[in-house]
């Protein structure tokens, strides 16, 4: 059984990973509205990594014996001046949710529950990976700049990602 103060912690994570996969749909939408169909999938796919995110937080609580208790979610911005502003807006939130990992972590060490310790892991890498990835967005849409033929190919690249079920849920299917 699952102590207390790591589920409530844990139901908090549930209810930040799917605000996460909201804001990405948001920035979706934005961009199939403005046209770029390449980086609108591109966070298509972000919004179902999010709530991978929270299924699998779902899964362990659920596995611990805990109660998952689902919150509203918060409303998300709707609109970002660029795409550059978009990605800087990816970075500064996947921040956070670093930040937040990393409390939850400090958390099961104090409590001597190594079970979610582990389970964290993956959420770890995950993140180092997120802001790796949001970075190189960023920079190479500082080189791009107001090059529409450069814009164009860098939204067809992105028109190219297909999503994975991330590991650790592939692992429970
Ligand atoms: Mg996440």
């Amino acid at each position: 059984m699952i102590n207390r103060k790591i589920e409530d912690a844990i139901n908090a994570q549930i209810n930040a990973e799917f605000w996460s996969a909201y804001l990405y749909l948001s920035m979706a939408m934005q961009f199939e509205a403005d046209g770029y169909a390449g980086i609108a999938n591109w966070y298509r796919i972000q919004f179902k990594e999010e709530q991978a995110h929270a299924e699998i937080f779902i899964n362990y609580l659920v596995s611990r014996g805990g109660r998952v208790m689902l919150k509203a979610i918060d409303e998300v911005p709707t609109t970002w001046a660029s795409p550059l502003a978009a990605f800087e807006a990816t970075l500064a939130h996947e921040e956070k949710v670093t930040s937040l990992i990393n409390s939850i972590y400090a958390l099961a060490e104090a409590e001597n529950d190594y079970a979610t310790r582990g389970k964290l892991d993956w959420f770890i890498s995950e993140q180092v990976e997120e802001e790796e990835t949001a970075n190189n967005m960023i920079d190479r849409l500082k080189l791009i700049g107001d090059n529409g033929m450069a814009l164009y190919m860098f939204d067809q690249e992105l028109a190219q990602r297909v999503y994975n079920v991330p590991a650790p849920l592939a692992a429970k299917a």
